[in-house]
């Protein structure tokens, strides 16, 4: 049994990784087109500053990630963030903390709510009638997050948390956010609960009930997320995976047993029974065009977006004190949508007389977010400089722009997902995974790639073996004779 992995990112390793976990032995080639693993996971350590160019933490109460780490042998590497979580929105002229409780749009506790200054009395006023409001959605139909929330609690909400904390994670509006794809979670509260807020309360008050308080969910590597990275690279060289940088997939033909035969940029061609495409939207798309052009179609309507990291780092003496805060979210037009602090938010990001600061630049902030890189850093910095007193310049700055790579899940994505897996459904053993299509957090990637990864050695099994070859690549025993 051959599997083909298209792309080395977090789903594409996820999916190589599971299938060294088999029963049955699975010869596992991945190829990924650029000259390094991860995707998007990239960390770089550089005088003794740790900087993370894409993703830097993952939520824990989705299992994957965590379990991933456990069994790659990295449990000891798990951090969590430092202290109690202290984050900040940046609200009516000033930073303001986040009302204790607060989930990502609804709070778990009532009295902090009430009492936050991050909305207008009359913008609470209008949020509590959610409390008597009937039902709102219509059972079947996607509709955006924004409008249920608009309908539901008011525009104050909406503009002062949901659009900074979702948005800020997604990278888009929650006007244009799928509810069913994105937070799945508040169709099934209003189904039970009617009210948003109600149900909010009562998980909050179970959580506490069940001893679990008010802890951040974030987890992240003591050395960053590379070094995830680098342990699938060194576990999955050892189980055998033949692991290729620098092949780039450029043609996908079906085989008459149900395979695929893959053709990569130089021409060489590579066979196998069952492929995971994780390359992203538009690779799969791109690949996909010719042998399932609606699962194509259905891609290539999926938005892609481009997103800005600036890392920076200061001196400790530039500030008036030393900051304590994780970070903020804005909730004022600005050239960010936020910041984290990471040498305050995790341990052995800095050194001690250093601060880095991470921020981000959704392409919603054009024109600031496609500005040439030494005017993006002067425009963060002023901005910087404004809301924390800042007085020198940082010592050292690194800006990752990710170019239209940011799948963004908008009304209808379910269904796009849905045409995808119609029109593979004659190619069964082939199964596109990842960010592109079910989650882009990493632990719906990790979680996403391994359960596509078992889908296609089933079907692959289920059609028979094939008389695939590996071209290039060496079999076990003919690496052992060689
Ligand atoms: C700035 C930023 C911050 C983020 N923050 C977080 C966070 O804090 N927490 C979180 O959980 N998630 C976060 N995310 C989201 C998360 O990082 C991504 O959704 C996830 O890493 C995507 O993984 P993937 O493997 O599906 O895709 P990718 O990482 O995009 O990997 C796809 C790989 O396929 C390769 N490829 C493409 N085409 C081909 C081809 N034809 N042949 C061979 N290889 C190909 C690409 O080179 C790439 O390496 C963030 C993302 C960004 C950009």
């Amino acid at each position: 049994m051959r599997l083909l992995v298209v792309g080395g990112g977090i789903t594409g390793l996820a999916a190589a990784w599971e299938a060294t976990r088999r029963d049955e032995v699975v010869e596992v080639v991945l190829l990924e087109a650029s000259d390094r693993l991860g995707g998007k996971l990239r960390t770089e350590h550089e005088d003794g500053v740790l900087y993370e160019h894409g993703p830097d933490s993952f939520v824990s109460y989705k299992p994957a990630g965590v379990q991933l780490v456990k069994e790659l042998g990295l449990e000891d590497q798990l951090i969590r963030i430092r202290g109690a979580r202290s984050v900040s929105l940046r609200a009516r002229g000033r930073l303001r903390p986040l009302p204790q409780g607060m989930g990502m749009v609804l709070p778990t506790r009532l009295w902090p709510f009430v009492t936050t200054r991050i909305l207008s009395p009359l913008d609470k006023v209008r949020a509590a009638l959610d409390l008597v409001l009937p039902r709102r959605l219509t059972p079947g139909r996607d509709e955006a997050i924004g409008t249920l929330l608009r309908k539901r609690l008011g525009a104050g909400v909406v503009h002062r948390f949901a659009d900074p904390m979702v948005g800020g994670i997604y990278g888009a509006s929650v006007d244009d956010l799928s509810l069913d794809a994105v937070l799945p979670s508040l169709r099934a509260d209003e189904t039970a609960h009617r009210s948003l807020m109600l149900a909010a309360l009562a998980q909050g008050r179970k959580a506490r009930a069940a001893g679990r308080g008010p802890s951040s969910p974030f987890a992240t590597l003591r050395e960053g997320l590379g070094s995830l990275v680098d342990a699938l690279e060194e576990q999955l060289g050892a189980a055998g995976v033949t692991v290729r940088t620098g092949a780039s997939v450029e043609r996908l033909t079906p085989t008459e047993a149900g395979g695929v035969t893959a053709t990569l940029s130089d021409g060489e061609e590579v066979s196998a029974d069952a492929m995971i495409l994780a390359g992203g939207v538009a690779a799969s798309a791109r690949l996909l065009a010719d042998v399932a052009p609606a699962a194509s179609v259905a891609l290539d309507a999926v938005p892609l977006a481009t997103s800005t990291v600036v890392n920076l780092v200061y001196p400790l003496s530039a500030f008036p004190e030393p900051p304590t805060g994780q970070g903020w979210l804005e909730g004022e037009p600005a050239p960010i949508s936020g910041v984290t602090i990471s040498s305050s938010k995790w341990e052995g990001r800095a050194p001690e007389d250093r601060v880095l600061i991470r921020a981000s630049v959704p392409q919603r902030l054009a024109p600031a977010a496609f500005a040439p890189d030494d005017e993006l850093v002067s425009d963060v910095t002023s901005h910087l400089a404004q809301v924390m007193g800042i007085r020198a310049a940082p010592v050292a700055t690194r800006v990752m722009r990710w170019r239209s790579v940011m799948p963004i899940y908008t009304v209808g994505h379910l269904d796009r997902v849905a045409t995808v897996e119609r029109a593979l459904a004659e190619l069964p053993s082939w199964r596109v995974a990842g960010s592109a299509v079910r989650g882009v957090g990493i632990p719906d990637c990790i979680a996403d790639g391994r359960r596509q990864a078992v889908l296609a050695l089933d079907a692959a099994r289920m059609a028979g073996p094939s008389a695939s070859t590996f071209d290039s690549v060496p079999s076990e025993s003919e690496r052992s004779h060689a």
